[in-house]
């Protein structure tokens, strides 16, 4: 298994499967673009589904997200869904996608045995997404939504990052959209990930904000009474049920204690935390011949170095090298 020196265990992989993104998302990317990854640096997909197959019967892993850039740009997403499912013993499939292309894909998804969609929407007005994203592509995504509930990816689940001045007013409007649609609704603090290094604490929207100005209009019980002992509430109850909201405080009150997660990178680099600013090259051993037991110490030993925490409270704070959509977010 991948277990740390602070006694986790890693059994979620997040696989970047793209640093390429048909959106310009302001908190992720410059309005340019980025320098993408050389084509020959990226994992084909045989070498994808290798890796996967050594996480799930060799290290542990349970769960495997395919993220991005977006991954739905990758031509062979569904290939590799399908084949990460055949795998046993198979493991929980997600996708994490800007819902541009699920239009497209949704029910060839859901075919090849993809389990549930979080789709990135922090916008209900097409005006504010055009400004935040840099694209007309709003329409589009809410289709992707309905084509993934109609597809059978449930629980849709919704992310969404408020920017202070640009959509920081939308959160009561958002949940009640999302109740009314049957999607979960989370929202995320904005986190120093971006390319342009422009994230700043005071200017970020805080979890408690965001609960703060959901209560106008939504009673909200924590899920689970007292049963996450110390952990901050993530999940709440609205309006007595069934339906629910995410508040993720990776920022205000990281639960870093709790991380099950490890990440490997669209060119092969496995990554033990989003903040870590130490990388561990698979691709390089993988290609120059490495066996699948030589694979997994690799990872094992990757992990082992994972730290406590993310660091962001450190004055000493360094963001990361690669920004979210390099990274897999
Ligand atoms: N392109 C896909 C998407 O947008 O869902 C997958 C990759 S994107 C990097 C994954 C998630 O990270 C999205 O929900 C996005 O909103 C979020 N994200 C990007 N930059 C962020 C930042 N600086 N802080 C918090 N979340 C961020
Ligand atoms: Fe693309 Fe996702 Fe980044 Fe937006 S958040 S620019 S959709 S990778």
């Amino acid at each position: 298994m991948l277990l740390d020196t602070y006694g986790r265990v890693a059994t979620d992989l997040r696989v970047s499967l793209t640093d390429r993104c048909n959106l310009r998302c302001t908190y992720c990317m410059p309005e340019e673009g980025l320098a993408w990854l050389a084509r020959p640096d990226v994992l084909t997909d045989d070498e994808i589904v290798r890796l996967v197959r050594i996480a799930v019967t060799e290290l542990g892993v349970t769960d495997v997200r395919f993220t991005g850039g977006e991954p739905l740009v990758r031509p062979g997403v569904t290939g590799i869904v399908e084949r990460c499912a055949a795998l046993v013993p198979r493991p929980r499939l997600s996708l994490t996608t800007n819902g541009i292309g699920l239009g497209r894909t949704a029910a060839g998804l859901r075919a090849a045995g993809l389990d549930r969609v979080n789709v990135s929407l922090d916008t209900l007005r097409p005006e504010v997404f055009r400004t935040l994203t840099r694209r007309d592509r709003h329409a589009d995504v809410l289709a992707g939504l309905a084509a993934a509930a109609a597809a059978g990816l449930a629980p849709v689940k919704v992310n969404a990052v408020l920017m202070r001045g640009v959509n920081d007013t939308e959160a009561p409007d958002l949940l009640r959209w999302a109740l009314d649609e049957g999607y979960e609704l989370r929202f995320i603090e904005q986190m120093p990930l971006d390319a342009q290094h422009g994230w700043q604490r005071a200017g970020m929207v805080t979890a408690e904000e965001i609960l703060a100005a959901l209560r106008t209009r939504f009673d909200l019980v924590p899920e689970g009474g007292t049963a996450r002992g110390s952990a901050p509430a993530e999940r709440w109850v609205v309006d007595g049920g069934p339906g629910r909201v995410g508040v993720i405080a990776s920022v205000t009150r990281p639960f870093c204690r709790a991380c099950d997660r490890t990440r490997l990178t669209a060119d092969g680099q496995v990554r033990n935390c989003l903040f870590a600013r130490e990388e561990s090259d698979l691709r390089g051993a993988l290609r120059a011949g490495a066996s699948d037991a030589q694979l997994a110490e690799l990872w094992r030993t990757a992990m082992r170095g994972k730290k406590a925490g993310s660091g962001l409270d450190d004055p000493e704070f360094l963001q990361p090298d690669r920004p979210m959509s390099a990274i897999g977010g």
